[in-house]
């Protein structure tokens, strides 16, 4: 029987992770299932990622999370878009030089919607205005539900702006108090390896105590081991399972944090992100409960880290002048395989692009539900749910990396080498360059986007 299951790691997608398995292998009930997580109680999580995309909602609900406790337990905001501001044309040459990528289009199956705005039939209006009322919420400062609607309901779909700290502390909470997880504090070493190359245990800094062992041991062998350790991915290194660049395609590879508090408590906070894009990257502006979220992505090879802090602390106005920014590199890519004999890597350890439409929890938080629905329940069966996991994984990224990438390639920004870059045509990946040539002809249809794992569809 595959009995033992261990977590290193306990950032977002760490306890993303521990919930979604304890769920399906219902650990409260299933007495000789453990799900035990090990968390280094010295090295700190990346602390960002604030966006969220609607799949969240859902998720919540599923661990049974109430959305009231979320909301006031994260400093939680509502999220019906993303404003896109300078991503179309170079800054000040155009009036409304910006979109809102919504969430909610629902009249853009009707009217023939989409025929009638590239035939130019609505004239000086806005895309967002014709398929939806969203895009009129968000400049309103509204929210997408009543207080008086159910958890989990709106008129309109919605996800949430969160501060990543307090939600991973509420998804332990949630995984250890209500689901059985084991929660262990210690830093792993390293991984001991079996004769034929899977991990047979992982060795600790400390003596730790398991709920099910009579002794404090240093170390703790399991069936499958999942990789949360963000960017350091000390598992999945230590399988030799290489790292797929994709730096040449999304050039941003370097962010800069920084949590800038309100100026009165009766600033408006905005239901949506706003993304305004720079001469090197973009930057992210993230309203919280308690204060928002400011930060500068960009490439560090088109500008130095002096003028990418010089950009943000411009943006942000003179209350900067008092905040410190953290820097944060990113590694653009995935691994060539996401489950190596008995691990599997979830989180940064499994890849990121960057932050722009928040797929990073949006991936973490699917591709951990795939594998705790296709776990078998025996050793013998990793092999295949392996070959299936990989594949399925693969195909999200693929897709991730086409739609980032589309949204560098398709503006007609020129200000800067960063955007000429960007729109080389030897950076774009075949497969988005073979859809856009169907689309030269043609608009998106629904048959364009076939698999259930697609992360973003004809509405996106
Ligand atoms: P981490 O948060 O780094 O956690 C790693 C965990 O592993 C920690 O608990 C650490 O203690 C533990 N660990 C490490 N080494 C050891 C060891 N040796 N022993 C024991 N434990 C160990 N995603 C979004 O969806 N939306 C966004 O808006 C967004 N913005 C982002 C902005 C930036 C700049 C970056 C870099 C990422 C962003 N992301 C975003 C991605 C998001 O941050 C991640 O999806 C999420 O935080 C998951 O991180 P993680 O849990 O994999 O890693």
């Amino acid at each position: 029987m595959l009995e033992k299951i261990v977590i290193v790691g306990g950032g977002t997608a760490g306890w993303l992770t521990a919930n979604h398995l304890a769920k399906s292998l219902n650990l409260l009930t299933q007495k000789n299932r453990q799900v035990i997580l090990v968390e280094s109680p010295d090295i700190p999580t990346v602390g960002v990622g604030e966006g969220t995309v609607p799949l969240m909602r859902e998720t919540l609900q599923y661990f049974g999370i109430s959305e009231t406790d979320f909301l006031v337990k994260c400093d939680a905001t509502f999220k019906q878009s993303i404003k896109f501001i300078d991503w179309v044309h170079n800054p000040g040459t155009h009036k409304n030089n910006f979109y809102h990528h919504l969430f909610d289009y629902p009249q853009l199956y009707k009217f023939n919607s989409l025929q009638s705005w590239t035939q130019g039939k609505f004239e000086g209006q806005l895309f967002a205005d014709i398929v939806s009322s969203q895009g009129y919420l968000c400049e309103n400062g509204l929210a997408p539900k009543a207080i008086t609607q159910p958890e989990y309901q709106g008129f309109a779909e919605y996800a949430y702006h969160l501060d990543a700290g307090k939600f991973s502390a509420l998804l332990a909470d949630n995984a250890t108090h209500k689901l059985g997880v084991e929660h262990i504090s210690a830093n792993v070493l390293s991984a001991k390896l079996s004769e034929d190359g899977s991990i047979d245990s992982i060795i600790l800094d400390r003596d730790v105590q398991l709920k099910k062992n009579s002794e404090a041991t240093t170390e703790i062998s399991a069936d499958l081991f999942i990789d949360c350790s963000g960017f350091k991915g000390i598992l999945i290194n230590q399988l030799k399972v290489d790292f797929i660049s994709y730096q040449n395609t999304l050039l941003v590879d370097t962010a800069l944090a920084m949590q800038v508090p309100y100026e009165n408590e009766n600033e408006p906070i905005l239901s949506h992100t706003l993304a305004t894009a720079k001469k090197a990257g973009w930057i992210w502006d993230i309203g919280l409960t308690t204060r928002r979220g400011v930060g500068h992505v960009y490439s560090s090879q088109h500008i130095s880290h002096d003028d990418a802090e010089k950009a943000l602390r411009e943006y942000v106005g003179a209350q900067a002048d008092k905040l410190d920014c953290r820097q944060i590199s990113m590694k653009i890519g995935h691994r060539e395989k996401f489950w190596e004999k008995n691990c599997v890597a979830i989180g940064l350890s499994q890849g990121f692009v960057e932050p722009l439409e928040a797929t990073g929890l949006l991936a973490f938080d699917a591709t951990a539900r795939i594998l705790a629905e296709i776990l078998p329940n025996q050793s013998e069966g990793i092999n295949s749910a392996a070959k299936l996991f990989n594949q399925r994984v693969l195909y999200i990224w693929q897709r991730v990396i086409d739609f980032i990438k589309l949204h560098y390639y398709l503006t007609q920004r020129d200000d800067s080498d960063f955007w000429r870059d960007n729109r080389r045509l030897e950076s774009v990946p075949d497969s988005l360059l073979e859809k856009l040539e169907i689309w030269r002809y043609r608009l998106p249809s629904q048959h364009d986007f076939f698999s259930r794992y697609e992360t973003f569809n004809l509405d996106n």
